[in-house]
């Protein structure tokens, strides 16, 4: 037989074997808890679905294909990919961490520490060198994530895990790739020992379920982790794993649209005059770094107006964006952070980590981009935060079309 021939992962992602006995053009549902045994000697590849159930297992070798991985595991959260992952330490075990990590991460990593299950030190990890000089045997696991969100900061992921891998190789580097996604990043072909992820943002693409992943390509943290997820019940449903199955097909051309529109947004913005931070803006200060690691910039922006007041007035003036946390679905999202996603990291920790207020969050979706441009300028022109009397100034302004 030909070796297995691996297609590029817009076809991988929509090409898949359901080995299915009727020859199902797609994977069929296993919505059962419990599998019968033909006799107590011969024991049938699946006995309980908290161990096992083909509808997962369909996803999950699709999935390490999608990450590059050798195994991948689906929970029923992106948290809950965290609370696996940590389970790998011993009580006091020492970790470093961002200090501007996803909301639920921080929280998860406050709470385990406060208890003393481990000791985690926070730093800025976009700045390598301080990150390599803290790398000590001491470390257990390192937590990064780029580009962070909502204040777009990027990590050269890659220095980061050859230095902390020659320092001990037994440390275990972490890496949350929710914002790019399988089809913009490959994190473990970055060197990093798990890779995992809210798939209930890009992965799944259509709000309708919670779910994680998490990949590896180490055999002995894979049997690790497989023992935790079995032990504490966590792996995903069938029924979700099944419609998480149906999402990931449109992973590609859902994120190729999303950051189209994202660009021209990001670029709009820009010439308004606002801060903007979007890693596909070559203004972002590390534009080169995010442009080496990944295959894209997402789509997912945030700017500042100066103002608190007027930054809620704009969020609350949109018609297509719907005020709501989370990312990655097919329709856009505003949001302040600081109110909503990431209002359970205090106030004193967020100025801190200058953590902009007044900071507007856009999620863009797969709507006509021209309709995204025109909400938002009718938001913008309401809340008076652009001092021009109406659109079509506004547009010669920034040498937009109007839209007829
Ligand atoms: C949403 C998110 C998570 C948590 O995922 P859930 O599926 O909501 O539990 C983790 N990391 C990042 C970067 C996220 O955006």
């Amino acid at each position: 037989m030909s070796p297995k021939k691996s297609y590029s992962l817009e076809t991988e992602l929509v090409f898949t074997k359901s080995g299915d006995q009727y020859n199902a053009s797609v994977a069929p549902l296993y919505q059962s808890a419990t599998f019968k045994q033909d006799s107590l000697s011969q024991m049938g590849e699946y006995d309980y679905t908290r161990s096992g159930n083909p509808t997962r297992t369909h996803l999950q070798n699709h999935l390490a294909k999608i990450m590059k991985a050798q195994s991948a595991f689906a929970v029923s959260s992106g948290m809950g990919c965290l609370d696996v992952i940590t389970r790998l330490l011993k009580p006091g075990d020492e970790v470093i961490a961002g200090d501007d990590l996803y909301g639920g991460t921080h929280r998860l990593l406050t709470y385990l520490n406060k208890k003393g299950d481990l000791i985690a030190h926070h730093y800025d990890t976009t700045n390598t060198e301080l990150i390599k000089s803290k790398i000590t045997d001491k470390i257990k696991m390192i937590f990064l994530e780029s580009p962070t969100n909502p204040l777009i900061k990027v990590v050269d992921v890659k220095s980061i895990t050859e230095h902390a891998h020659k320092v001990n190789p037994d440390i275990v580097v972490v890496f949350d790739n929710t914002m790019m996604s399988p089809i913009l990043m490959t994190p473990l072909e970055l060197g990093v020992d798990i890779q995992y992820e809210s798939a209930t943002k890009y992965l799944n693409g259509h709000h309708d379920i919670m779910a994680g992943v998490i990949a590896t390509r180490s055999t002995k943290l894979a049997e690790q982790l497989y023992y935790i997820i079995n032990s504490t019940g966590c792996g995903l449903s069938p029924f979700d794993s099944w419609l998480l199955s149906r999402g990931l097909r449109t992973l590609a051309i859902r994120v190729e649209r999303q950051q189209e529109n994202c660009v021209r947004i990001a670029k709009f913005l820009h010439q308004i005059g606002f801060k903007v931070r979007y890693p596909g803006l070559k203004s972002h200060p590390q534009y080169e770094l995010h442009s080496s690691m990944c295959r894209g910039y997402g789509a997912v922006l945030s700017f500042e107006t100066g103002n608190i007041k007027l930054s809620e007035k704009i969020v609350e003036s949109t018609d297509i964006f719907g005020i709501a946390v989370s990312f990655g679905c097919v329709n856009s999202l505003i949001s302040m952070p600081c109110k909503m996603s990431h209002a359970s990291i205090d106030k004193k920790t967020r100025e801190e980590r200058e953590f902009p207020e007044d900071l507007i969050r856009l999620c863009i979706g797969i709507e006509n981009v021209d309709d995204l441009i025109d909400d938002l300028t009718k938001a913008l022109l309401k809340s008076g935060a652009v001092k021009i009397n109406d659109r079509d100034e506004l547009y010669n302004a920034v040498g937009l079309q109007p839209k007829l």
